[in-house]
């Protein structure tokens, strides 16, 4: 793939970002429909084998959604508010996996009663649970794999124990379930393959060891965690080059009857996110320019606390840069998108914009901290 795929080209999107102030004010969070699009066939194209279920925690705008169930993608959700919401758009019960391993009992409940029957689950108190409240379900184990290098790193609170999946697939039997297989997560942004290969090599081993005791699994669910670009000059190991390493795996590990699915949300809806932000105060101080925007990290830049990710803060000024520091609006000091840039001379009302930024960005966002809200979001082509 061209790297202009993953970096579009700057002066494209910024024709988008002036169009688009000319109707709008800002904070603006525009989400691309083409690269949604592009990222979902681009997924498809390397991993053929593998069913994409969006994990849609990573951008739940409802116009994304709906672009993804066009395209044909299943869903991953995690409450029953994230199952309500793709229920209501049209996406059926069959295509969406509940994939958190601890639910609440009222949300099993409405899982049962809306038909959403696949679950994952990675210990034995879950499964009485499930089998109380969702009888009959179909479960996948999740087990905890190395997230060696991975960026939000999920190992840390879920997962079974490798040794004890087998333990809890037979006693999902012995109640009632339907244990279909095994799921991992090997952390967010990772940009190390090895997680997925060392976590194929384990799942296989469950398989096995589970086909020798007479149980037939069919599903192995390879989880999210495929990495973007959020730097222009990101240099890690790219998706093709992993994909195609995990292909070969998967093929040598596996039975060839083994469904696939997979759970992206990052790399689904990253790439096609461009925030619009304009200075609305600057000053000098500490021998550094200081430029406050209408966004920060209590909205649009809250993936900077709770994903763990730089973004590059982008301007349509050009000329010498200075050292600066970006910060949002509020009134906490905290609120600081940057001590470090490198920016031209910017005056009130100059944008600031960042792009790659459409997962884990406004889903995370505080309603009105301050009083001031996210950016509006505006799914365009
Ligand atoms: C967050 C999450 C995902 C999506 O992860 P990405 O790294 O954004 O692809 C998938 N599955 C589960 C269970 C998750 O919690």
């Amino acid at each position: 793939m061209k790297r202009s795929e993953f970096s579009p080209n700057g002066n494209a999107v910024e024709n988008l970002i002036r169009q688009t102030l000319k109707k709008h004010t800002s904070p603006i969070m525009l989400i691309r429909r083409s690269i949604l699009e592009k990222q979902y066939r681009h997924f498809r194209a390397h991993l053929p084998k593998v069913a994409p279920y969006y994990a849609i925690k990573a951008n739940p705008h409802p116009d994304v959604i709906k672009a993804f169930l066009r395209l044909g993608s299943n869903f991953d959700v995690a409450s029953a508010a994230e199952m309500n919401l793709v229920l209501s758009l049209g996406g059926a019960p069959q295509r969406i996996i509940f994939a958190n391993t601890i639910k609440s009992i009222e949300d099993i409940q409405s899982a049962y009663k809306r038909r959403v029957m696949l679950m994952t689950v990675d210990n034995e108190p879950e499964l009485y649970k499930i089998a109380k409240h969702a009888p009959g379900a179909r479960v996948l184990v999740r087990i905890k794999v190395d997230n060696i290098g991975s960026i939000v790193e999920l190992s840390l609170k879920f997962g079974a124990d490798p040794e004890h999946a087998v333990f809890l697939l037979r006693k999902a039997k012995a109640l009632g379930l339907h244990p279909e297989g095994i799921s991992f997560h090997v952390g967010s942004q990772c940009a190390n393959v090895e997680n997925y290969l060392h976590a194929l090599e384990i799942a296989s081993g469950i398989f096995k060891e589970a086909k020798e005791g007479g149980l037939m699994l069919n599903t192995l669910d390879i989880g999210g965690g495929f990495p973007i670009r959020h730097m222009d000059d990101d240099r890690h190991p790219i998706f093709e080059t992993m994909a195609g390493k995990i292909r070969v795996e998967m093929a040598r590990l596996f039975d060839k009857k083994t469904k696939f699915i997979a759970e992206p949300g990052r790399f689904f809806v990253g790439p096609a996110g461009v925030l619009i932000t304009q200075v609305i105060g600057r000053t000098f101080r500490n021998n550094k320019n200081y430029y406050y925007l209408n966004d920060g990290l209590y909205a649009d830049f809250s993936g900077i606390v709770f994903d763990h990710c730089k973004y590059e803060l982008k301007t349509l000024r050009r000329g010498q840069k200075f050292l600066s520091t970006v910060a949002g609006p509020t009134c906490d000091s905290f609120d600081t998108i940057s001590l470090s840039e490198e920016l031209p001379e910017l005056d009130v009302g100059s944008v600031v914009y960042a792009k790659n930024i459409g997962a884990y960005s406004s889903a995370s966002a505080v309603p009105a901290f301050n009083g001031f809200t996210p950016a509006k979001i505006l799914v365009v082509q």
